[in-house]
């Protein structure tokens, strides 16, 4: 389009902002991207991808227990935190040099700096200014944290990808995903680790047996969970960090981590200036065509703090593009996300929870089992797998599928789309299991539980 320098100005090149900008510039789309920080955004670099591999390396505590119960003898293994890092970093390195290249070969400018909206059509990073016929904002969110005194003693999540060194007592503070998936990674690694959560059971949100379920098995690989604790204030001594408690306790740790939520990054964008509307916590408010009540601005991703997953964003990255570039109305379905927590064990989940199932349907079953999977009748660990499933008893639909265990977040990616096309209980009835995995106890669940 004559007049402008781009079509289409991306600010953040994350999940969702790198996914908008590749499709865009292969539909032809002048394109550019902005990015102030790390190519690949939350996800690549302080995210998904060396949360995973951080899950992967604390695994093998139990590996090994339970390789002697089949017969391995090995001696006394031994962990090295800064090679691991190193490691762990050479792969976000290469990850990054792929986002390079898809950007590069789908013919987008990649500008490296902070971007700001100067108006409706404008853009600035660095010294320059950039005229655009459409902006989006994929700027993501950033770790929030309480205003208490001792603050400045605080790590977040970001900071736990590059600790120098491990610590040998960790506090966490928080009962969300960051929270769960830190405490099994910690522990795992040797870390002496305790969880403080404000509220009565982690996770508000989730399906209360997941809830229950998941803290019994944390608690069995000896992480300290606490529950109706708040921490007022953290205090450095001689011998490390003390947390202190509103009941006149402390918790004593060499590092405190708090997972206290993410908030929308949209401070110093030039939003206020231009009128970008936002809500109370910062996000930006977007209507169901990614728009803004700017009608050049667009958002999508964690920024508009809806449902603040990668695969969400890159979908939305995608609806949008379609919308715009090939005049297709393909919408994102936010009805049945699935999600996983990597805590360990995992916890799957797809669907309405029983509550949630209660207050929409008159009528509803519930399949519930909780077992010791095969592998454990040998490997000496103390774990069980919960799996559950809610059903409409009219219909027979599963509205709902829930799981605590071993690979849940594999096993959930196909019960979400069995939960999509739609199948009844019936349909899971009638189908083979496979045997013997852990998976076939969804298509084994005869009878309703009674509880
Ligand atoms: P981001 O990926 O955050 O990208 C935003 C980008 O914008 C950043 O690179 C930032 O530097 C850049 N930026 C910001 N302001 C500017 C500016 N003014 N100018 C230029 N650039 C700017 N999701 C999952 O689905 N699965 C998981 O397992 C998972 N694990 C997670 C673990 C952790 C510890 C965290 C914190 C998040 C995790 N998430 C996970 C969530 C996931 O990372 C986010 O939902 C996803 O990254 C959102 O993508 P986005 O494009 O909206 O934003
Ligand atoms: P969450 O929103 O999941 O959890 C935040 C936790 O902090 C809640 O338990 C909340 O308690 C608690 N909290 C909030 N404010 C305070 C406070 N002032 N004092 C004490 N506790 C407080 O946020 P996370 O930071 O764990 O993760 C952010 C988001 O990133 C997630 O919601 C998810 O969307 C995404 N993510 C996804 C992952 C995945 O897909 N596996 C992994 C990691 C992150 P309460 O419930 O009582 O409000």
């Amino acid at each position: 389009m004559p007049g402008y320098d781009y079509q289409l100005f991306v600010i953040g090149a994350g999940s969702g902002g790198v996914r908008a900008a590749r499709m865009a510039g292969e539909r032809g789309v002048r394109v550019a991207i902005a990015e102030n920080r790390y190519l690949g955004g939350t996800c690549v670099n302080v995210g998904c991808v060396p949360k995973k591999l951080f899950v992967y390396a604390s695994s093998f505590r139990d590996d090994f227990t339970a390789a002697r119960g089949y017969g391995w003898s090995i001696a006394d293994p031994q962990f090295d935190w800064q090679r691991f890092i190193a490691h762990k970093n050479r792969e976000i390195n290469r990850l990054q040099d792929v986002y390079r290249d898809l950007l590069k070969n789908s013919g987008v400018q990649l500008i490296s700096g902070r971007a700001r909206l100067i108006d409706a059509h404008s853009v600035q990073v660095g010294e320059r200014t950039y005229n655009c016929e459409r902006i989006l904002i994929a700027t993501g969110g950033w770790p929030w944290i309480p205003d208490i005194p001792g603050k400045e003693w605080i790590v977040t999540s970001n900071e736990m990808f590059s600790l120098a060194r491990l610590p040998k007592r960790l506090l966490i503070v928080g009962g969300g995903y960051i929270a769960l998936e830190f405490a099994g990674i910690m522990q795992g690694l040797g870390v002496k680790t305790t969880l403080a959560y404000r509220g009565e059971l982690l996770l508000r949100g989730f399906d209360h047996d997941v809830r229950t379920f998941v803290v019994q098995e944390m608690r069995k690989k000896g992480i300290d969970i606490r529950f109706n604790t708040q921490i007022i204030g953290i205090e450095k001594t001689d011998h490390g960090l003390l947390a202190h408690t509103g009941q006149d306790q402390s918790i004593a740790a060499d590092l405190v981590l708090y997972a206290t939520g993410r908030r929308p990054n949209t401070a110093d964008l030039g939003l206020d200036t231009l009128g970008v509307a936002l809500d109370d916590k910062g996000a930006v408010k977007i209507d169901d065509r990614y728009q803004t009540n700017i009608p050049s601005v667009y958002a999508l991703g964690d920024v508009t703090d809806r449902f603040n997953l990668t695969p969400v964003a890159t979908a939305e990255a995608m609806a949008l593009v379609s919308l715009l570039y090939s005049g297709q109305s393909a919408p994102v379905d936010y009805d049945n996300i699935p999600t996983v927590v990597f805590s360990q064990p995992n916890i799957g989940t797809v669907g309405l929870t029983e509550n949630e199932a209660k207050d929409r349907y008159p009528n509803i079953d519930i399949y519930k089992s909780e077992f010791t999977s095969m592998k454990h009748s040998l490997s000496g660990l103390d774990e069980k797998t919960l799996m559950k499933m809610v059903v409409e008893r009219c219909s027979g639909k599963v509205l709902g599928i829930h799981m605590v265990g071993a690979d849940a977040g594999e096993i959930i990616q196909g019960m979400a789309i069995a939960i999509r096309a739609g199948a009844t209980k019936a349909v899971f009835d009638s189908t083979i299991g496979i045997h013997p995995t852990t998976a076939e106890e969804f298509v084994s669940m005869r009878n309703p539980s009674t509880d």
